[in-house]
């Protein structure tokens, strides 16, 4: 049981309780059209905007997240079940430092770059980068962060001058709804940020709706592929903000409470439910099994309930199914042989809704597909490891790549073992934090997708960027200068070898240089 739609309307259920939070008309298909015409409408006096005008929204933005947090954090922790603590630390901190961030950066970063060509027979051109708004941005959001996904990603498409049709998870749409109220109370042209309401079919439309000029989507590897199919026959460009397995290295001269600290929650927090959710932990042999009875007993000891109950730190899964996908993979795991440290089971409470017992698994089989697919839920696999060459090769024997942390009190090392790690971003002793700080880049590699949201990086690829290149004004004295080359020049421009230059275009980057 997920999602309830009833003639076009689609219900929001706690996975908690399974009570009806509210619901949302359905966007039919047909009618996403005239929101991207809508957002486009908006979009052209938006992208001609003085950045002046941006920052004051942007900033009118964070004064409406702060005047309705509360009203925020209880919607997506009714929608979610995630406790109310995470709903105003990652969902609402984080978005406001993100838009703060975004107002107080975006003008800088994405200021036209004078281009040096280094090249002597074209010292005479002048050369600009010239960033300029991509126009309508179709943003297809998942149900984890349901609110500062796409609200970080919305704000950072409005600094850049575009508008934008969000398409929510058919689990959180009332999260998603707050995206485009936020923007509306805070003074943004209407039609600048819409929302479509509805589950594939809608996001499908999105897809493939005439006149939007890039996607942003951020969900699962099978939503995405079908995604990336459809848009490539149109040559629309996606960024793909995938699943992930990360890995967390603990090594033996590791500071054991943090590491702990750390893999609790990197593997418990929202459930599980994280795209850089710790699910593989590889400790030094040496350590292995302090390591795992230490993060047993402390993962025995959170409590599992409510969302809105202040104490509770572990709340339910988001579904049905997704509960039976964890179970069938513990399942397997089990049958090939590994063993619960602690958990494995539903745990029982007095609450109807999807709840599982937040479990660590040692042993059994590394063919198992636990070992392998992403789980997004409250279950980790602990393998021991020796030396650092083996740390490497398992943290990299993964179709995934997004995130990974590596854990040691020496500094070379955590250095040396990050740079061999295949993801998008590696911590050291800490992990996943980066999301929510304004100038860090964020994305994965492998089958963790492309493309980069946040920081300087994710806002140029909200950008198009433009090579203007120019005749220089001075001529004569361009002429006496390259005076020698001249006749070389000449006779490669008649044989048609020398073009105006148009250079382009988006930027991507890795956080992590390899
Ligand atoms: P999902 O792929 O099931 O759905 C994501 C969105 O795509 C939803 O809005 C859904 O309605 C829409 N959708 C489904 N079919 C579609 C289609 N054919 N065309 C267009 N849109 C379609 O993912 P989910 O279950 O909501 O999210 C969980 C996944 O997201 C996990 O794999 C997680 O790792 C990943 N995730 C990644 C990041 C990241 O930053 N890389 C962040 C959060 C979540």
């Amino acid at each position: 049981m997920g999602a309830q739609v009833v003639e076009s309307e689609l219900g929001s259920v706690n996975p908690a309780t399974l009570e009806l939070v509210g619901s949302v008309p359905v966007t039919e298909p047909g009618a996403v059209a005239d929101l991207v015409a809508a957002a486009a409408a908006a979009q052209e006096a938006w992208g001609a905007s003085p950045f002046e005008e941006r920052r004051t929204l942007l900033l009118r933005v964070v004064r409406t997240l702060l005047d309705r947090m509360d009203e925020i954090a209880a919607t997506v922790t009714a929608e979610t079940g995630k406790p109310i603590v995470e709903s105003f630390t990652t969902e609402l901190l984080l978005a406001i430092e993100q838009v703060l961030w975004l107002a107080s950066h975006a003008e800088r970063v994405l200021a036209s770059e004078r281009l040096r060509y280094g090249i002597p027979y074209l010292a005479h051109k002048r050369a600009h980068v010239v960033y300029e708004p991509l126009g309508v941005l179709g943003i297809i959001a998942p149900w984890n962060f349901p609110f500062s996904i796409p609200l970080t990603q919305t704000a950072m498409a409005v600094a850049a001058g575009d508008s934008v049709v969000l398409k929510p998870s058919e689990l959180t749409p009332l999260s998603g709804e707050w995206v485009a109220r936020v923007f509306a109370e805070a003074g943004a042209p209407e039609g600048l940020v819409c929302v479509a309401q509805g589950a594939g079919e809608t996001g499908g439309a999105l897809v493939t709706a005439s006149g939007v000029a890039k996607l942003i989507f951020t969900g699962s590897g099978v939503t995405g592929r079908r995604i990336l199919a459809a848009a490539a026959d149109m040559l629309r460009p996606v960024i793909l903000e995938l699943g992930s397995k990360d890995p967390m290295l603990v090594f033996d001269d590791a500071d054991l409470r943090r590491a702990v600290d750390g893999a609790l929650w990197g593997s418990f927090a929202n459930c599980g439910q994280v795209c850089v959710g710790v699910e593989r932990i590889y400790v030094a042999r040496g350590l292995h099994d302090r390591f795992v009875s230490e993060l047993a007993r402390r993962a025995g000891e959170l409590r599992i309930g409510l969302g809105e109950d202040p104490e509770t730190e572990l709340g339910p899964l988001i579904s049905e199914q997704q509960r039976a996908k964890v179970e069938d993979l513990v399942s397997e795991a089990k049958e090939r042989g590994a063993e619960a440290a602690v958990g494995g089971r539903r745990p029982s409470l007095d609450l109807p809704g999807w709840f599982y017992e937040p479990t660590v698994l040692t042993g059994g089989d590394p063919a198992a597909r636990i070992d392998r697919e992403e789980i997004f839920g409250p279950v980790v696999t602990v393998r021991a490891f020796d030396g650092e060459d083996e740390a490497v090769q398992l943290a990299n024997a993964s179709s995934f790549g997004l995130g990974a942390s590596v854990w040691t009190r020496d500094a070379d090392r955590a250095r040396r073992v990050a740079a061999r790690i295949e993801a998008g971003m590696v911590w050291t002793n800490d992990l996943g934090y980066s999301y929510g700080a304004g100038p860090a880049p964020w994305g994965g590699v492998k089958e963790s997708g492309f493309g980069r949201t946040h920081g300087k990086h994710g806002a140029l690829d909200g950008f198009k960027g433009v090579a203007e290149v120019l005749h220089g004004n001075a001529k004569l004295r361009a002429l006496w200068t390259h005076r020698r080359g001249l006749v070389h020049l000449a006779t490669r421009y008649m044989r048609g070898g020398v073009r105006g230059a148009v250079l382009s275009s988006e930027r991507t980057s890795s956080s992590k240089p390899r």
